[in-house]
C-alpha cells in the first residue's frame, strides 16, 4: 500500500472548511424479514434462514412486513420527520453474489419519512443539529467471505462463500443533509451523531442497535472547500465505518487527506473508500457509480405502503421517552448540575447511576461512587465503568451500609475493594473482613484512655478548654481501632472524658 501524503489536521481545517454527510444503516429488530417469512437469525448455520424470497428464485414473491414499516414510522418521528402519505419501493438494480434478486428493493425518490432534525450533544454540552433529508427503508445484503487472500477482501482470494441469512433483513436508512458550519469540530460532531442515533434506536426498541455486530453501520462522506462560502468540493464516501471512535477517525483522517490531495493535484476523486480500523486509514474503493447507474424503477410486485394518519399519530402518541428527554428528567430528579449530568453521560454512567437509586441510594451518594472511587479504578484497569466486577445493587447496599453508620466512609472504600476483588456483597465483605464501626462505647473508652496517657500534655491543654487537639486524640482512637470507630462519637466521649 503506497503511503499517501496528509496535511496536519489543524492545519487542514484552518485553510479548509469540512462538510460532512453520514448515512446510517440500521438493522430492524423484527422477528422476519422485510419481504418474507424468513425468520431473523444472528450466528444461524449459514443459508438455514432463507426462503425462497430472500433467495430470489424465480416466482417468489414478496410482502410488506408491517412490523418494519412501524419501526420506520417510529424512526422517522424520533428524528422529527414528516411520514409520506404514501411512498413505494422501488428496485436498485446491480449485480453482486450477496444480493441473489440482482437489485435491491429499496426506496428511492418516495422514501417514508424525510425533512427532519436530530440535536445532537457534544461532549462540551454544545448542542449541533444535524438535518436529516430522509429515512427509507430497505433490504439488507447476504454476506459475501473472500477465502484464501490475505486481506478478507475479493482481490487476490482463492473462492468466495455467501450467505443469505442476512439478505432481506429490514433496514432504515438516514441521510443527513450535508452537515456544515461544524468546523475543525466535524469528527466529533460525526461521532456523536451516530451515537445519539444508536441511543435513540435503544430506546425506540427498534433494534439491538450493536454496532460490533454490524445492527447499524456508517458510511461517512467528507469534502473540503476553500471557505464557508464557497460551493461544496468533491465527496469521498468511506463505506461501513463500525464504531463510535471509527466514524471520528475515519472522518479526521479523510479531511487530512483530502487536503493534501488538494494541495498536490487540485481534485478529490469522487470514490467510495475502505475504512482500515487497524492501521485508521482509508483506502481507494470504486468510483462511485451514480444513482442512474443503478437503472431504478418502482417495484412492480409490491403495492405502495400508505400509512394512514390515524395510524402515525398512534404511533407518535405511544413513542417512549427518547434519550434527551430522559436525560433531562433524571438530570432534576438527582438534582445535579449542567457539569456534573455531563460528566456521567461522558462517562456512561447514566444508567448505572439510575440502578444504583433504585437499590437504595441517594443520586448524590450513587454518583460520589461512580464517578470518583469507581472511575478511578475503572481508568486505571482501562476498562469501561459497566465492565467493573461491581453491580448498582452493590453499590446501593453499600451506601446503605454507611447511611445506617454501620460504616463510615473510610471503611466503604475498603468494602469497595473487596467487593471488586471477588470477596462478595458488601455484607459479605464486612463480616469477613471484620470492618464494621465499633458502636459499643466500651473499646473506644479504652482507646481513648490509651490515647490520653501516652499524650498528658495534649490531654491537659484539653481539660484547659483548647479543644484545637481533640483531632489528635480523635486520630489515635482511629489508628487503634484500624479506622472502625465513628469520629463524632470519639469526639463526644473524649470530650466527656476529660471534663468529666
Ligand atoms: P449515495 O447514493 O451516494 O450514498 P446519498 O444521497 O445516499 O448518496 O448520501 C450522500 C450523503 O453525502 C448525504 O448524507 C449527503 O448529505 C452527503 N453529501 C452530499 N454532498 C456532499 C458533499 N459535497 N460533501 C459532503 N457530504 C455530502
Ligand atoms: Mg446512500
Amino acid at each position: 500500500m503506497s503511503t499517501v501524503d496528509l496535511v496536519d489536521y489543524d492545519e487542514a481545517v484552518r485553510r479548509f472548511d469540512p462538510v460532512i454527510g453520514i448515512e446510517v444503516h440500521v438493522e430492524l429488530g423484527t422477528r422476519t424479514k422485510m419481504f418474507d417469512a424468513a425468520p431473523q437469525t444472528f450466528g444461524a448455520e449459514p443459508n438455514t434462514a432463507v426462503t425462497p424470497v430472500s433467495l430470489g428464485l424465480p416466482g417468489a414473491l414478496p410482502v410488506v412486513n408491517g412490523t418494519a414499516v412501524e419501526y420506520a414510522i417510529r424512526i422517522g418521528l424520533a428524528l422529527n420527520c414528516q411520514i409520506a402519505e404514501t411512498c413505494r419501493f422501488a428496485r436498485k438494480n446491480y449485480f453482486y453474489p450477496d444480493v441473489p434478486k440482482n437489485f435491491q428493493t429499496s426506496q428511492y425518490d418516495e422514501p417514508i419519512a424525510f425533512d427532519g432534525h436530530l440535536d445532537v450533544e457534544l461532549e462540551d454540552g454544545t448542542v449541533f443539529r444535524v438535518e436529516i433529508e430522509r429515512a427509507h427503508m430497505e433490504e439488507d445484503a447476504g454476506k459475501n467471505t473472500h477465502v484464501g487472500g490475505s486481506t478478507g477482501r475479493i482481490q487476490g482470494a482463492e473462492y468466495s462463500l455467501v450467505d443469505y441469512n442476512r439478505a432481506g433483513i429490514p433496514l432504515v436508512e438516514i441521510v443527513t443533509r450535508p452537515i456544515v458550519g461544524a468546523g475543525e469540530r466535524a469528527p466529533e460532531v460525526a461521532r456523536a451523531y451516530v451515537q445519539t442515533l444508536r441511543d435513540i434506536f435503544r430506546a425506540l426498541e427498534v433494534s439491538e442497535a450493536r454496532m460490533e455486530r454490524g445492527n447499524v453501520r456508517a458510511d461517512v462522506n467528507v469534502s473540503l472547500r476553500p471557505t464557508p462560502e464557497s460551493p461544496l468540493g468533491t465527496r469521498t464516501e468511506t463505506k461501513n465505518v463500525n464504531s463510535f471512535r471509527s466514524v471520528e477517525r475515519a472522518v479526521r483522517y479523510e479531511i487530512s487527506r483530502q487536503a493534501a490531495v488538494l494541495d498536490e493535484q487540485g481534485t478529490v476523486i469522487q470514490e467510495t473508500r475502505h475504512w482500515h480500523e487497524d492501521t485508521g486509514i482509508t483506502t481507494s474503493g470504486r468510483v462511485k457509480s451514480d444513482a442512474e447507474d443503478y437503472r431504478y424503477f418502482p417495484e412492480p410486485d409490491l403495492v405502495p405502503v400508505a400509512p394512514s394518519r390515524e395510524w402515525v399519530e398512534e404511533i407518535r402518541a405511544n413513542l417512549p421517552e427518547l434519550p434527551a428527554a430522559r436525560r433531562r428528567r433524571l438530570q432534576a430528579e438527582w438534582g445535579y448540575s449542567d457539569p456534573e449530568m455531563r460528566d456521567v453521560i461522558n462517562a456512561g454512567a447514566v444508567e448505572l447511576i439510575e440502578a444504583t437509586v433504585a437499590a437504595g441510594s441517594s443520586p448524590a451518594a450513587a454518583r460520589k461512587w461512580w464517578m470518583g472511587e469507581l472511575a478511578r479504578t475503572a481508568k486505571t484497569q482501562e476498562v469501561e465503568l459497566a465492565e467493573l466486577p461491581i453491580t448498582p445493587a452493590q453499590i446501593g447496599q453499600l451506601q446503605q451500609l454507611v447511611d445506617a453508620g454501620r460504616i463510615n466512609d473510610k471503611l466503604a472504600r475498603q468494602v469497595l475493594e473487596g467487593v471488586l476483588a471477588g470477596e462478595g456483597d458488601p455484607e459479605q465483605v464486612v463480616v469477613a473482613r471484620g470492618l464494621e464501626v465499633v458502636s459499643d462505647d466500651g473499646p473506644l473508652l479504652e482507646a481513648i484512655d490509651a490515647a490520653l496517657a501516652a499524650q498528658p500534655d495534649i490531654a491537659e491543654k484539653i481539660r484547659s478548654g483548647n479543644l484545637g487537639p481533640v483531632g489528635a486524640i480523635i486520630g489515635s482512637v482511629m489508628k487503634a481501632t484500624r479506622g472502625q470507630a465513628d469520629a463524632g462519637r470519639v469526639r463526644e466521649l473524649v470530650l466527656e472524658r476529660v471534663n468529666g
